[in-house]
């Protein structure tokens, strides 16, 4: 009797524990649940689109804010995280790939990635990727990676017209003194590793200023910006034209054989600004002086080129306008 009182006392003791367990485990699942909830509705407060991804059945939940960026509703967003893997820009998506899979297997704490993606509606966002892997199995296998999208497209669209703005100048369009000058070191580089030659054009347009007296600044602005394009037509869509001041042009052939294939692209430079030009009613005719000087002949580096071509327009103008001459030593 001692023994069946004992054996149901333990019986009762083994529910009770039992079920404090299930219920502790139950709370604490809950509470998990909960702390989560919270914080994917902090980082959805503060405008993040939150992924939860699955990582071995590799399915993905997004948040609604997520869903909203990239144009899909609850109905038609895919699970599978191949959907959300073709969404990333071609260009992209090795980069992302390869940044996440250092995540996953935990060479990095923390993946971020800035990519661009395909909206639903055929749009680009660019996005600010960051997540990290919280779940892994004993032996390190990632279970579990939760991660945030922010829209930057705003800033990038800034950032690159900021970009625009210091290497291009705004009435031609062309590039400016900046970027001619980095674009000519580069080509002085390669020329120097291959053993090629180039040439740098300073062009100057003769009695410009009369230009702006006689018919208006406006008309002045105009004109320039039919020269940039007469100078773009007269050169190879590998050669730079750039203003890097008033009406001074510098034009870079990156690549010629000899010294007289710069001494023809600037006749047919002079020829085609010869040409009168119809301005806002009016015809003004204009013409130029051009110095040239070739590396290596007339300079090492990208400065004393500028320096020595300017050196030789400085001569053509000397001359009587409307000319070109190449550099030589003693200028
Ligand atoms: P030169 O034959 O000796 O070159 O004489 P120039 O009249 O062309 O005078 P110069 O090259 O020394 O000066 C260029 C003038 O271009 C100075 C300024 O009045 C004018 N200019 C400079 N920037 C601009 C611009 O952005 N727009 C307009 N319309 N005119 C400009
Ligand atoms: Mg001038």
């Amino acid at each position: 009797m001692a023994a069946m009182n004992l054996i149901l006392a333990l019986s009762v003791l083994l529910v009770v524990v039992l079920a404090a367990t299930s219920w502790h485990f139950m709370r604490v699942a809950r509470q998990l649940r909960e702390s989560e909830e919270r914080w994917k509705l902090a980082l959805e407060g503060a405008g993040d689109g939150v992924w939860d991804w699955n990582v071995p059945a590799d399915t993905v939940v997004f948040s609604a804010r997520y869903k909203a960026m990239v144009g899909y509703t609850d109905e038609d967003i895919a699970a599978a995280a191949e959907a959300w893997r073709n969404r990333i820009h071609p260009d992209d998506r090795a980069q992302v790939d390869e940044d996440v899979r250092a995540c996953l297997r935990g060479q990095v704490g923390t993946y971020s990635n800035e990519h661009r993606v395909l909206c639903k509606d055929g749009s680009i966002k660019w996005v600010l990727a960051r997540g990290m892997v919280v779940s892994r199995t004993p032996d390190g296998q990632p279970l579990r990676m939760i991660g945030t999208h922010v829209d930057i497209t705003g800033r990038k669209a800034l950032e690159e017209r900021m970009l625009h703005l210091a290497n291009f100048d705004m009435l031609t369009g062309l590039p400016n003194r900046s970027l001619i000058g980095d674009r000519l070191q580069q080509a002085v580089f390669k020329a120097r590793r291959d053993k090629t030659h180039l040439a740098v054009m300073f062009l100057d347009l003769d009695k410009f200023k009369p230009v702006n007296d006689n018919f208006g600044h406006e008309v002045g602005d105009l004109l320039l910006k039919q020269v940039a394009q007469r100078l773009m037509a007269s050169v190879r869509a590998s050669d730079t034209v750039a203003r890097i001041g008033g009406d001074e042009f510098v034009v870079l052939l990156s690549s010629i054989e000899q010294q007289s294939d710069a001494t023809v692209v600037a006749e047919k430079i002079l020829q085609a600004l010869q040409q009168p030009f119809a301005v806002l009613g009016h015809t003004v005719e204009i013409s130029g002086s051009v110095g040239i000087a070739a590396y290596p002949e007339h300079g090492d580096d990208e400065k004393l080129l500028l320096i020595n071509a300017d050196i030789a327009m400085y001569h053509a103008k000397r001359a009587g306008r409307n000319a070109y001459r190449l550099y030589a030593a003693g200028m």
